[in-house]
């Protein structure tokens, strides 16, 4: 049998959750954003979950090309635009929308020819400082765009440093930044990630032609943990890491676990060994010591870690589920088959890391099935 190892996707969490960012963005459209291989989800997994989306929005040629084979006939946005002139080549073939970032974009684009104008998001920087055009160069931008005959239509666009913060100051200063920047010019905006559009979505997507731009929430993860939880916000896992028992170990008093010796047991107890190590993406910094352990799901139980995670094991604790043998199913994050949950955000801060990590990171060694449920 192959390696006890899966990561389940789940189809209907992920439309559930696509429909708790339709509802945030009180009307405005919405992009299910699905650059890094849909967070490591796989796009071919995730698109019978999100295809009630807008469009998706993404990074990579090659992955909106997947989009394309897939028979998704909608918008396509390229979320850092085109990397070199054939970039354009590829939009024209595929109807893709692009993001304008700098100004060689617009020369491209001025030397480009295409049959069908293009749609673009023109990109102010309010304050992240990677891509996008100072608010003083903004609308310079525009008009050189809005010139453009290669141009069909110029949406508004920023991204927020700080929409997960838990204090707004910086958040405001920077939609402050864009009001100012976009004041005199038409045009559906863009504004909202994750975070903003669950904070704000309401607020700042105020018309129909508006657009968010929500990534993590859709894979059932809080932009804002540990501020709110995903079942706070109302999401629901999308991605379960399940492994099985491959050995089950009883430490007498004293005796230690794994590399370094890093967990000791205090009295006799059964641990488990997990087919699941650093080389399937769990974060090998999950801590497993005697004072603090990484949590994780057994027969659904919850329990956790103990020692340190190796290439392809960790350990668990398995005193809260005395039942648990060889071949019991360990979560290591999402859903088990009884229904508990244990967050990615929950692993990911005992890891000192985000969820978006820990999804991205899932290795191709490790299988993914689509489940409904
Ligand atoms: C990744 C990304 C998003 C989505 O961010 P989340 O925090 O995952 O919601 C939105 N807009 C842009 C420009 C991005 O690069």
């Amino acid at each position: 049998m192959p390696r006890p190892i899966a990561a389940l996707v789940h189809a209907d969490a992920l439309a559930a959750n696509l429909a708790v960012a339709r509802r945030a963005a009180g009307g405005a459209k919405v992009w299910a954003v699905v650059k890094a291989n849909a967070y490591g989800h796989g796009i071919g997994n995730v698109y019978a979950g999100l295809k009630g989306a807008d469009g998706f929005a993404l990074l990579d040629p090659a992955e909106a090309e997947l989009l394309r084979e897939l028979g998704w006939r909608g918008p396509i946005l390229l979320l850092e635009g085109c990397f070199d002139p054939r970039d354009l080549d590829t939009c024209s073939r595929l109807d893709l929308w692009h993001t304008v970032h700098h100004e060689a974009q617009i020369d491209w684009l001025a030397a480009h020819k295409t049959k069908e104008p293009h749609k673009v998001f023109l990109k102010l920087n309010s304050g992240m400082n990677r891509l996008g055009f100072a608010p003083a160069a903004y609308r310079a931008a525009w008009l050189r765009l809005d010139a453009l005959p290669q141009v069909a239509g110029i949406t508004l666009m920023t991204h927020l440093a700080n929409a997960d913060a838990a204090d707004p100051a910086d958040l405001e200063a920077s939609l402050a930044a864009f009001a100012g920047a976009t004041a005199e010019l038409p045009g559906p905006r863009s504004i909202c990630n994750s975070a903003a559009t669950l904070r704000l979505g309401a607020r700042l997507a105020a018309s129909p032609d508006d657009w968010v731009r929500p990534g993590i929430l859709l894979y059932g993860s809080s932009p804002d943990h540990p501020l709110h939880r995903a079942a706070d916000w109302g999401l629901a896992p999308t991605m379960s890491l399940r492994a099985e028992l491959i050995a089950v170990q009883t430490l007498a008093a004293g005796a230690s676990v794994g590399y370094g010796s890093a967990y000791t047991a205090a009295h006799e107890m059964r641990i488990g060994v997990v087919a699941c190590g650093y080389a399937d993406g769990y974060p090998r910094i999950a801590p497993g010591g005697n004072e603090r352990g990484t949590p994780v799901l057994v027969d659904g139980v919850r329990t956790r870690t103990v020692g340190r995670v190796s290439m392809d094991m960790i350990t668990v604790d398995l005193t809260p589920v005395p039942e648990a043998r060889v071949g019991s199913v360990a979560t290591l994050w999402g859903r088990a088959d009884n229904g508990a949950v244990l967050s990615i955000d929950e692993v990911a801060g005992a890891a000192g890391t985000v969820g978006y990590e820990l999804m991205c990171a899932r290795a191709p060694r490790v299988p993914v099935r689509v489940v409904a449920g």
